[in-house]
């Protein structure tokens, strides 16, 4: 399984990804994860990163291509890989597209978990994440069930930067939506129902 996740922020991609790693054993790669561990070890990627993050805006390419390239080399990704939050613009996902053909594989898919704007601002709002191990819960979850970390609200799924990452979704990350549709590979399932419901689709649509 190598397959793109694609959907607005919030849209459960993580959720979808986390299912599919736990039960096909695939890598998950999330640029997000990855930047936040990098903001939290205050690396120098990390100090540059974050004041594009806590602004809503995408953080430049060069500093994001470089991690997902690192990672897909790791053994674990030779199984198979979800990538999630990445590619972000067109420019990286051509990028994508070279580094892939060098390492002589293609993609399956890339999967639009699809949501409308308003169900986002109200589930990124309530959103609270863990600080060890990324698992996302409603804002009454205080303890990670899965590993027994704190659970945060991220500086970014606050009020006065939803808007923002949404606008930089919308003028940046759709355009992938043609893209992919148009190499004949986008399939889409709608986001807007229970965990549970959406995974049985996302697993129908990618034949497993
Ligand atoms: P996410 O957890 O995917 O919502 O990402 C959180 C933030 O990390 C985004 O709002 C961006 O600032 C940054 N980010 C994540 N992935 C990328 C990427 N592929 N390119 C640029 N910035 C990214």
């Amino acid at each position: 399984m190598k397959i793109v996740l694609l959907g607005a922020p919030g849209a459960g991609k993580g959720t979808q990804a986390q299912k599919l790693v736990e039960e096909y054993g695939v890598a998950h790669i999330s640029t997000g994860d990855l930047l936040r561990a990098a903001v939290k070890a205050q690396s120098e990627l990390g100090v540059k990163a974050k004041e594009y993050m806590d602004a809503g805006k995408l953080v430049p390419d060069e500093l994001v291509i470089g991690l997902v390239k690192e990672r897909l080399a790791k053994d674990d990704a030779q199984i198979g890989f979800i990538l999630d939050g990445f590619p972000r613009n067109t420019a990286q996902a051509a990028v994508l597209d070279t580094e892939l053909a060098e390492m002589g594989v293609a993609l399956d898919g890339a999967l639009l978990v699809d949501v409308a704007f308003d169900v986002i601002v109200k589930r990124l709002s309530s959103r609270r994440t863990c600080r060890s191990c990324g698992y996302t819960a409603g804002p009454t979850v205080t303890v990670c069930p899965r590993c027994g970390g704190e659970m945060y609200q991220r500086d970014d799924d606050k009020p006065e930067t939803i808007q923002k990452r949404l606008d930089t979704y919308q003028a940046q990350t759709e355009p992938l939506i043609e893209y992919y549709d148009g190499k004949g590979i986008l399939i889409k399932v709608d986001g807007d129902r229970p965990v549970d419901e959406v995974y049985v689709d996302v697993k129908k649509e990618l034949g497993l």
